[in-house]
């Protein structure tokens, strides 16, 4: 049998227009919780919990904890992967607020968790319902608003390896290269360069194309089975990047500049990918410039050592390190 996980429910309405009537378990983050406080004042919150990190065994212990008849979560990419794992340990239905459009994270089925200085995906559950308040993702901070365009751009670099592991025959069985896949995650990459300046400046009909983006690139990633159209060299780097720098920072800061060295090594224009993640206010200095040499310099073995699936990132020579850090397009 081959199961096509679904994406979740989505309601585009205003958080005050909330007939919940369900004892709620609250997984958040302070700022995003914060943020829409009174918005949600009417939710009966009867357990809360702010994750510290993304680690199994603090989400483990919040699962055994945790009481309510609803999980919510209020946060970016760290408190739904949480309330994913503990919705999908204590069978619970589970509704997310993305309080900024910061990740992918909340359309997915799986949940990243940091282990041995690496991320690793465990299937978790796609949330029930994800509730959108315009208004609220606007008024975001910038930097965060709609950085999830990373978890899309990064298709012009995470296909391209697709493609590369292709020519040397060195896609695993179970995740053959489909060039009507990547047909169509081109087209989303198209379309979240076309939304991102409107997207960036917290339009609401930039907003949606960017949900749309985000929702249709997950959608795609259920169908083929595994995340090769838009996850690979760019997201290494950051993972790597982050295992050096420490947790914590928001994945867009890390995968933006990954896209920007990834797309540079692999040969292709830049520009276009950095006039959509400018626009849409990414922060493109957060990694120092030799955490930047470091990591990439280690790369090719950290690939290895983690077993990723073939990309640019597993042949990069210190020739191309040199050169790339010779003209940084960040
Ligand atoms: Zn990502």
């Amino acid at each position: 049998m081959t199961r096509v996980w679904p994406l979740p429910e989505l309601q585009y309405r205003p958080l005050t227009d909330n007939h919940e009537a369900r004892d709620v378990a609250l997984v958040h983050s302070a700022a995003a919780r914060a943020a829409v406080a009174e918005r949600l004042a009417s939710l009966r919150v009867v357990w809360s919990a702010e994750p510290a990190g993304a680690v199994e065994s603090e989400w483990s212990r919040l699962a055994e904890e945790c009481v309510g008849e609803v999980v919510y979560s209020v946060g970016g990419g760290l408190a739904t992967d949480a309330a994913k794992y503990i919705a999908a340990r204590r069978r619970l239905p589970l509704v997310c607020i993305p309080t900024a459009l910061s990740v992918d994270a909340f359309f997915t089925w799986a949940s990243g968790v940091r282990r041995d200085g690496c991320v690793h995906y465990i299937p978790t559950k796609a949330p029930d319902c994800v509730v959108v308040d315009f208004e609220v993702v606007a008024a975001a901070p910038p930097s965060v608003r709609a950085a999830g365009i990373g978890d899309v751009l990064s298709i012009a670099t995470g296909s391209w390896d697709w493609r590369y592991a292709h020519e040397r025959g060195a896609n695993p069985e179970d995740a053959p290269y489909d060039v009507g896949a990547d047909r169509i995650a081109a087209a989303l990459l198209a379309e979240a360069v076309e939304c991102a300046e409107a997207a960036g400046a917290g339009d609401e009909g930039g907003l949606r194309r960017l949900i749309d983006c985000l929702a249709l690139e997950v959608q795609l990633c259920n169908l083929v089975g595994h995340s090769r159209p838009e996850e690979g060299s760019e997201h290494y780097f950051a993972y790597a990047a982050e295992s050096v720098l420490g947790h914590g920072l928001p994945h867009g800061d890390l995968v933006g500049p990954g896209i920007l060295v990834m797309a540079a090594l692999q040969g292709q224009d830049t520009q276009s990918l950095r006039r959509a993640l400018v626009a849409c206010h990414t922060p493109l200095d957060t990694i120092p410039a030799d955490v930047i040499e470091q990591t990439l310099r280690g790369l090719p073995q950290y690939c290895r050592a983690h077993d990723l699936p073939h990309g640019i990132a597993h042949d990069i020579t210190d020739d191309m390190v040199s050169a790339a850090m010779s003209a940084l397009p960040l």
